[in-house]
């Protein structure tokens, strides 16, 4: 969507849109809690980390107390000694507090690691378990954001916002009392400057927050071209349509936007840095002028010293309080985050594993559908009623025009989807009574849509059995009728099918997962068959290889072909979900039905062509 055009990243010039603001978590205390109990595993090497933060933030100010010694013992003091001390002793906790430092980076970086370990583990575990309707229903790069960016965000929250909040707010109580400590009445006029920062602060923070929002939905929308145009389905399309340039001009438009939000988020605060150098070269001058006319007019007991360390511990305080007041937008990012992922973790498991799960001891591959109904959702009925009993050893063929409900049916046999009504059974048991695992090991899907990932030829069918041998992996190839081909690669079963199987036709991928399904050897088979027309060697190869197959095992076929149809043992004509007709070829072609008019538009065309050919 061009910029704009009213996508995610709506253009705001103010604060906080509309958009922005409904995409902004509600801080929640059970949230917050939610998000913190990920610590608590971790809380012996937390306490330590909070040992480390406390100590070098303390022996971070000592040089700063230090210097009133350094100037009033040593120097005013004319004491050489003591000057050296004082300077090493100075240098010594220095160094300390920096020692400490690496050590507290290296726990939190070790606890960040782990529960970031954790959150992702359980998160692909989760998203493994979710059901096909999760991932039809949502954006691949979605889910790859959350399971990356916002997992490494929840890392930064622990290394950096945690860790953040917890050494400037010990620094700043310690600044303070240190500061009382020493002279209560400066120490007083030096914190009269310190609410003046929050004003401009919370300015700065506001707008950072709202152009941080709008450079993360720019970003999405640059990562969804790139999703889109970068794939080699979405480039052929691109090449196909002649659509370089407006690719181009699409990317090229959010890129611009996106360097002038970062400008803007460069500048954002810049004015505010500026009011808080003034604010902070104020402070010391304020300190110096009254210390001064203290120390001079009514304190005996004041020395340079004295005022040397308040100016430096006050010093010592912008830091920390910048960081504090800053630390609103880092917080609220990482809630936004964290409440991501949650969202993710609670998405209920649709399909699970009924906690009495049975495992038979085989599998005859029956199948049973007893008035099954199924919609995707409740506007739209997609199956109404669906009844058939096939029977082990046996085949049955579907047919029926394009959008009738064919593939939702075989769906529900290996639970991608569960019934909304009525009861699909395996070998006479509800499917939601069978053990998942043992279910879809029972069954062997070959699709239209072959998956093959990018690897060899041997990895892909390994995929079924990992320990299977050369032997058996050639055995099955031999079935699939595409064992000559692999002979005929220089690589044999090693050669690179490429990107999701591009590098192999379309006949030689759907052989390939014929193979592999057969390698499962499953108890029933059920085989979607292309719709896109092979050549008739391809489809010949095809046909050679799944014709035993279906006699051989118990098997449903999505048909397109009448060589396929004519071997199944009945045939179901499937219509706007229902079953209209069921029978043989020879009764059905003659009723002058839906499957009269499947054969006369379909297969008698392609006969005839095949015929005039020969
Ligand atoms: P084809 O022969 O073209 O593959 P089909 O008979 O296999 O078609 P299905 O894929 O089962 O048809 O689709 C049946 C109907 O369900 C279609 O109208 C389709 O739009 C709808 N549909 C399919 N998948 C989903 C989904 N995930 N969510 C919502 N509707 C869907």
């Amino acid at each position: 969507m061009p910029p704009g055009g009213g996508g995610r990243g709506g253009y705001s010039r103010g604060f906080m849109s509309e958009e922005e603001k409904a995409s902004t978590p509600q801080i929640t205390w059970p949230l917050v809690k939610r998000a913190f109990s990920y610590l608590t595993p971790y809380w012996k090497q937390l306490a330590l980390v909070l040992v480390c933060i406390a100590v070098s933030s303390i022996f971070g100010l000592l040089p700063s107390i230090l210097t009133g010694r350094i100037i009033d013992e040593g120097l005013i003091g004319r004491n050489l000694g003591m000057l050296i001390r004082l300077i090493l002793m100075s240098l010594g906790v220095t160094v300390l507090a920096n020692l400490i430092g690496i050590a507290e980076n290296y726990l939190n970086t070790w606890i960040a690691q782990h529960i970031t370990f954790d959150m992702r583990n359980s998160m692909f575990r989760h998203l493994q378990s979710m059901s096909q309707r999760f991932f039809t229903e949502n954006n691949q790069g979605d889910i790859i954001t959350r399971m990356t960016s916002d997992i490494s965000g929840v890392e930064q929250v622990i290394t950096s916002t945690f860790t953040s909040i917890l050494s400037n707010s010990i620094t700043l109580v310690v600044a303070v009392v240190a500061m009382f400590r020493k002279n209560w009445l400066l120490a007083l006029i030096g914190m009269v400057i310190v609410p003046l920062f929050t004003i401009p602060m919370r300015k700065a923070g506001k707008t950072r927050w709202s152009l941080t929002r709008e450079a993360q939905s720019c970003n999405d929308e640059i990562n969804g071209i790139l999703n889109e145009t970068m794939s080699v389905s979405g480039q052929t399309l691109v090449k196909l349509f002649g659509k370089e340039d407006y690719e181009y001009g699409r990317y090229k438009s959010w890129n611009e936007r996106m360097i002038k939000l970062n400008i803007r988020q460069g500048m954002a605060g810049r004015w505010f840095r500026m009011v808080l150098t003034v604010l902070t070269s104020i402070g010391p001058m304020l300190l110096y002028l009254v210390g001064g006319i203290l120390m001079m007019k009514y304190d005996q007991n004041l020395t340079v010293g004295d005022i040397t360390v308040l100016v430096a511990l006050l010093g010592r305080m912008y830091g920390p309080v910048n960081s504090l007041l800053n630390i609103q937008v880092d917080w609220m990012r990482s809630m936004a985050m964290f409440s991501r992922i949650f969202e993710y973790f609670d998405m209920p498991v649709e399909i699970r594993n009924a906690p009495d799960a049975v495992i038979p001891a085989q599998a005859s591959g029956q199948v049973q559908f007893e008035n099954v109904d199924f919609s995707y959702n409740p506007e739209r009925q997609i199956l109404k009623d669906i009844n058939f009993t096939l029977e082990s050893g046996h085949s049955i063929a579907i047919v029926g025009p394009s959008g009738s409900g064919k593939s939702t049916l075989i769906n529900l046999i290996p639970r991608l989807y569960d019934v909304c009504g009525g009861c699909v059974r395996f070998d006479g048991m509800d499917v939601r009574q069978l053990d998942l695992h043992f279910l879809r090991q029972s069954i062997g899907v070959v699709t239209q849509d072959t998956y093959l990932f990018n690897g060899t030829i041997r990895d892909n069918l390994l995929y079924a059995k990992s320990d299977a041998t050369d032997e058996e992996l050639m055995k099955v190839c031999e079935q699939a009728n595409i064992a000559d081909f692999i002979r005929n690669q220089p690589d044999g079963l090693d050669t690179m099918v490429g990107n999701r199987g591009l590098k192999l036709s379309g006949g030689e991928k759907q052989r390939l997962s014929i193979a592999r399904c057969l390698l499962k050897d499953p108890a029933l088979l059920i085989f979607d068959e292309a719709t896109s027309a092979l050549d008739s060697i391809s489809e010949n190869l095809i046909q050679e290889a799944i014709d035993p197959l279906v006699t051989s095992r118990t098997s449903i076929l999505i048909a397109h072909r009448l060589s396929t149809i004519l071997a199944a043992d009945e045939i179901l004509v499937l219509k706007d979900g229902e079953i209209v007709e069921r029978g043989q070829h020879k009764d059905l072609v003659d009723a002058g039905g839906v499957y009269t008019e499947l054969y006369e538009t379909q297969f008698r065309k392609a006969l005839e062509a095949e015929k005039e050919k020969t």
